[in-house]
């Protein structure tokens, strides 16, 4: 079978990568390759960072007002808009992930773009008083440059959405690497980057992998690295920026607890937690892979969560009815059901799941089954480690205190949830679990208008709303003499 084929897309056209290398992409329901995209080296990642220098500083991108960057901005969000279900089948037949998911995703992207495409035009700066006779001073709100985003496989064009919208929005130029996994989508993305009429050069993508993102994040033309993924790379992408000062922002890897006391309404908290666990096979950043629940209400959560996980219907992630796809890639599954067997080897019980799932359907796929754990204790792997599958830990706590002790006892701090029918304990707990963000009563909801991002390992920076735009301008103080008169030289001020 012919498989399609991709270009890389640099300085708005796609061409082969320059040592004629491709990769195949492997759909994971089937186990069969299904694209070939170019495999990218130093020479492509120099190619399309100059090229996104040359479409800052000599292309009409740097001189266009935020009005008309935000009239380009719209117009991609109503391309996206139309496309967004054959984006959508494009990631599932990546990652694996539910078509649902996946296009469900696909269909929110615009409301990203409308939102920053309503900022590019009021990112202002201010004027100051000035403490010294004679001078106006004013700041200036500028694009950071050549912007490097480096995205995981896991939800593709969202988690490149929430840094490539602010960036266009604030007037800067971008060079994409995609997951090695995952390199469809943003290839048939740029073909939609072309269509709305972005001058060629503003948005770059380079496949490969992480050779590709090294270079990447190392090079000195790139002004700032946007990453989201581990928290392992992240450290070596963080250095690899620092190594020449470029700005960095890192959303990174999570093991969030998800509270319950006992005062919950515990039908809602187990559908949260099957939500947190078992939506996306557990392959979000935000899994709620902890579950701490108050010790006197501990047996019956776990037997409602078990009766739903048990019943979780595993297939073809493209039909309607499958609730849950294989996971990712099989270096991905071999390394979920390894951690199941040191689980049970650190001497935690296994109430269901911890296989590979078989059955009709199932046998080409990397299925792992619904996998539930309880008597898990703070110092097993099965506690602290991220395993971004489907794969849930459940410890059990006291009282509040406990509660909090135990969800803050973790390297990571990017989500929570928090279930109980007490407010002031809502509130109380909220503000005690150090979490960039913290879900009462809910969990896995994130919009464009709310900030995202990291505590502790999890990362640094902020995505999405206002604070997400800022992450990609930098201020510019001009002091104005308004007299005309010679100061001392020697002497500040
Ligand atoms: P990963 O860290 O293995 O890879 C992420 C990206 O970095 C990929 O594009 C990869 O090719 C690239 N890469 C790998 N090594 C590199 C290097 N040395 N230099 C530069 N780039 C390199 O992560 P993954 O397995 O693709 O994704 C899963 C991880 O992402 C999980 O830890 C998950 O929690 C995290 N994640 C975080 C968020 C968030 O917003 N905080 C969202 C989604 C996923």
């Amino acid at each position: 079978m012919t498989l399609p084929e991709y270009g890389l897309y640099i300085g708005g056209q796609f061409l082969p990568a320059q040592s004629g290398q491709q990769e195949e992409t492997v759909n994971p329901y089937t186990g069969q390759a299904w694209a070939r995209v170019p495999q990218a080296d130093g020479r492509d990642v120099d190619a399309a960072v100059r090229a996104a220098r040359h479409a800052l500083d000599e292309g009409p991108w740097g001189r266009m007002t935020g009005r008309q960057r935000s009239k380009l901005i719209h117009h991609f969000a109503q391309i996206l808009a139309r496309d967004a279900d054959l984006l959508g089948e494009a990631e599932t037949r990546d990652n694996g992930k539910l078509l649902r998911e996946m296009q469900g995703q696909c269909r929110i992207l615009p409301e990203w773009y409308e939102y920053y495409a309503g900022a590019a035009d009021k990112l202002h700066g201010e004027t100051i008083p000035s403490d010294k006779p004679n001078f106006f001073i004013y700041t200036r709100r500028e694009p950071v440059g050549v912007v490097a985003a480096i995205i995981p496989w896991n939800s593709p064009l969202l988690l490149l959405t929430w840094k490539l919208a602010p960036l266009l929005a604030a007037g800067c130029t971008v060079v994409v690497k995609p997951a090695d996994q995952t390199p469809v989508s943003a290839l048939e993305f740029a073909r939609r980057v072309e269509e709305a009429g972005f001058p060629p050069g503003v948005f770059n993508v380079v496949t490969g992998g992480p050779v590709v993102g090294a270079a990447l994040a190392s090079h000195p033309g790139v002004d700032k690295v946007a990453f989201t993924g581990s928290t392992a790379v992240g450290i070596k992408v963080g250095q690899a920026a620092m190594g020449h000062l470029a700005k960095v922002s890192l959303e990174l890897g999570g093991k969030s607890p998800n509270v319950v006391f006992e005062d919950a309404d515990l039908d809602a908290a187990a559908n949260g937690v099957i939500a947190g666990i078992f939506a996306a096979g557990g392959q979000t950043c935000i899994a709620g892979s902890r579950l701490l629940v108050q010790a006197s209400v501990h047996d019956e959560l776990v037997r409602r969560v078990t009766e739903r996980a048990r019943t979780i219907k595993l297939g073809d992630p493209l039909a309607h009815d499958t609730e849950m796809g294989p996971v990712a890639f099989r270096a991905h599954l071999d390394g979920i059901l390894r951690r199941c067997e040191r689980g049970l080897q650190e001497g935690a019980s296994l109430v269901t799941g911890g296989r590979r799932a078989s059955g009709p359907g199932l046998d080409d796929g990397y299925f792992v089954e619904p996998t539930i754990f309880t008597d898990v204790q703070p110092h097993m792997e099965l506690a602290a480690e991220e395993i971004f599958g489907p794969v849930l830990s459940v410890l059990s706590f006291e009282d509040e205190p406990d509660a909090v002790r135990m969800a803050n006892d973790s390297r990571y701090g990017l989500g929570a949830g928090v279930w109980t029918r007490d407010l002031q304990r809502a509130h109380r707990a909220a503000h005690a679990i150090r979490a960039g963000t913290v879900w009462v009563n809910s969990y896995r909801a994130v919009s464009f208008n709310a900030p995202f991002g990291g505590f502790k390992d999890s990362g640094f920076g902020r995505e999405n709303s206002l604070e997400g735009v800022g992450e990609y301008l930098d201020t510019k103080t001009v002091w104005v003499e308004l007299t005309g008169a010679t100061r001392d030289p020697f002497t500040l001020g």
